[in-house]
């Protein structure tokens, strides 16, 4: 089968290889990927930018798939073949004091699937059952593997940001986290939700923000506070919810909260942080942060998506499994928001 391999731990050496389709242990699904979404996690390792080494090579890339099941191992009891399926990303360990409580994001000894093991930028992938979720009839396969990417932001948005129905809500960053992060604050009731970007995200992300109606501000031209003040009558803000992984981000966050405001933060950050702690205490402002996604948060993702209830076709650029690499290419130039390769 064609794959997409890195293969060394060095920048890009990225390259289509034939490779042998994966066997099926007893407990496996053998998965014919229909549609694998390209991940930051995946441009990163790319690049393989600081804080990646961790990586096997060569591996499959891909941790982001909907398919449909081709084999199944024998003691595999809930899917059979034929079925349409998403998996998820993690293989949380399900016996360490963590998983036992269902914090299964932040197993002690979790792997990620194309990085640690190969994953679904191929023809076909092979993961434990436990990993995978049954697509309902509503769900696409490009939303079904776009529902992991969904699940992280539901996480945080549902489960460590206690947004309650009439406030005020600014998102940090206009990528696919963001955007979605700022659908579930409307779910939860969130009278106004702003998103912020910069000049970085003036070609392809605020405009999407924008065609989705929310306020979208482009912190590298205009004032933040200001803005608000000018569409909302204050720049006072109930909750951040922080997804961009600038520092600077953070930085502004706090300053536009209210006293007892709510931080969530779910980026990921290149350096440490320089916080006035001080502030924030003075404040009282309760500061959560959020990590990938359980169970729970998939199905979440995919019953939403079967209700019409989120909206992502605008951030999918779709391209051919052969021109995998040029999604790459268009994936680091911010050119496409979220490439999703068709197999
Ligand atoms: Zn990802
Ligand atoms: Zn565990």
């Amino acid at each position: 089968m064609k794959a997409i391999v890195k293969t060394e731990k060095q920048e890009k050496s990225l390259g289509l290889f034939d490779v042998e389709i994966p066997g099926v242990k007893d407990d496996e699904v053998l998965v014919k990927i229909r549609k694998t979404a390209i991940c930051g996690t995946d441009l990163h390792v790319y690049e393989y930018s600081a804080g990646y080494e961790f990586i096997q090579t060569p591996v499959i890339l891909g941790h982001e798939f909907s398919g449909v099941v081709e084999k199944v191992g024998k003691n595999v009891t809930n899917y059979k073949i034929g079925e349409r399926v998403m998996g998820e990303s993690n293989r949380y360990c399900r016996v360490c004091k963590n998983c036992k409580i269902g914090l299964t994001d932040i197993c002690l000894n979790s792997k990620m699937t194309g990085l640690h093991f190969n994953g679904a930028m191929a023809e076909y992938i092979a993961v434990p059952e436990y990993t995978l979720h049954h697509l309902p009839n509503e769900v696409s396969f490009e939303e079904g593997a776009v529902a992991q990417p969904i699940s992280v932001s539901l996480n945080a948005v549902f489960d460590h940001c206690p947004i309650v129905p009439g406030d005020r809500v600014v998102v940090f960053g206009p990528g696919i986290q963001g955007l979605i992060a700022a659908q579930a604050a409307l779910l939860k009731g969130a009278a106004k939700v702003a998103i912020i970007g910069t000049d970085l995200d003036e070609e392809s992300r605020l405009p999407i923000a924008r065609e989705m109606n929310f306020l979208a501000i482009n912190s590298s031209k205009e004032d933040v506070k200001k803005q608000l003040e000018i569409h909302w009558g204050s720049s006072e803000v109930d909750v951040v919810l922080e997804a961009s992984g600038a520092i600077p981000a953070v930085e502004t966050g706090i300053t536009i909260l209210k006293r007892g405001g709510i931080l969530t933060v779910f980026g990921i950050y290149s350096k440490p942080l320089n916080l006035d702690l001080t502030k924030l205490v003075r404040a009282e402002i309760t500061l959560y942060t959020s990590y990938t996604s359980t169970w729970k948060h998939y199905e979440q993702a995919l019953t939403l998506l079967a209700e019409g209830k989120l909206n992502i076709k605008p951030f999918i650029t779709e391209y051919p499994f052969s021109d995998g690499i040029q999604a790459f290419e268009d994936g680091v130039s911010k050119k496409a928001i979220k490439p999703v390769l068709t197999f």
